[in-house]
């Protein structure tokens, strides 16, 4: 709680001294953002965006990626934001008006094999020690999800938790989808055919269910090696998305694209602190410090 406010101070002085808006004028010049959600409530994300599109020029991952991959950045404006959505929560439908209202069109990256049916989201099992799990083997972690929170990948629940087919035929005309696995392991941690079938199989089952081809995908947790990249590129990817903080540019390589991430009900002051990496610059120097007393 001290922490959350501590943050909520700093990000406040940020954007008193608008710190946010030079970083965006002067170091972003010829860089493009991109942005991560999940499951946002329809009024904050209309704050979000509103705030965002004084600022930015909201464009489509594929003008991003074509730009990057062509070399070329004269197609892109200036300060330009790319909006994406991870995992294909069904709360995604509810904002299809927002995202109309600011001209938006976002990726969403669906979990192909989670999405159109009643099963569940791991993470959403109710285990309470979900770092722990992120780091286990795959097996061993459905396996301790099995035993410790009853919680099967492909049980059909009562209850839905991602959008299902007729949502997404109808979000179509006004979103783009790419994937995000089959059902969300940590790829790095899984045997090399359990990560490649994810990566290949969600890209055809996508394809088919939506009629369309899925060139975009991104990594769950933002944890890949170059095995998931080479993978990729072998399946006909052209892009893959991570969660490591930063900027994209005409150099950036598209199988490893930068975010801006925040929380989806992140304030404004918390929203404008991001885009200037305050967090990631402390994380590093706390991080660096705790490093120096070890060694000492
Ligand atoms: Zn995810």
């Amino acid at each position: 709680m001290i922490r959350q406010w501590g943050r909520e101070i700093i990000a406040c002085v940020v954007r008193i001294l608008g710190l946010h808006l030079i970083f965006i004028k002067l170091i972003s010049r010829n860089k493009a953002a991109v942005i991560v959600y999940h499951d946002p409530q329809p009024e904050v994300l209309s704050k979000h965006l509103e705030y965002m599109s004084k600022h930015f020029t909201f464009i489509t991952l594929g003008r991003l990626v074509e730009a990057i991959r062509n070399g070329n950045w004269s197609d892109v404006p200036q300060s330009a934001l790319v909006i994406t959505f991870d995992d294909g929560y069904k709360g995604n439908y509810k904002l299809m008006k927002i995202l109309k209202q600011y001209k938006v069109r976002p990726t969403v990256y669906l979990c192909s094999h989670i999405v159109n049916t009643h099963r569940h989201f791991w993470w959403r099992a109710g285990h309470p020690n979900f770092y722990r799990l992120k780091k286990m083997p795959n097996q061993k972690r459905l396996t301790v999800l099995r035993n410790e929170a009853k919680f099967e990948p492909e049980r059909e629940y009562d209850n839905r938790q991602a959008l299902n087919k007729s949502e997404l035929l109808e979000m179509q005309p006004l979103v783009d989808y790419g994937s995000h696995t089959k059902f969300h392991p940590i790829l790095p941690n899984c045997p090399a055919e359990v990560s490649r079938n994810e990566i290949a199989a969600s890209k055809t089952h996508l394809e088919d269910m939506l009629g369309q081809p899925i060139e975009h995908f991104c990594y769950p947790n933002g944890d890949y090696g170059t095995r998931e990249m080479d993978y990729l590129k072998d399946c006909g990817y052209k892009s893959a998305r991570t969660l490591a903080w930063g900027w994209n540019d005409k150099h950036s390589d598209p199988f490893q694209l930068k975010v801006i991430e925040f929380l989806d009900d992140s304030s404004i002051n918390m929203l404008c602190a991001h885009f200037t990496g305050v967090f990631v610059l402390f994380r590093t120097l706390r991080v660096a410090v705790k490093r120096l007393l070890k060694l000492q």
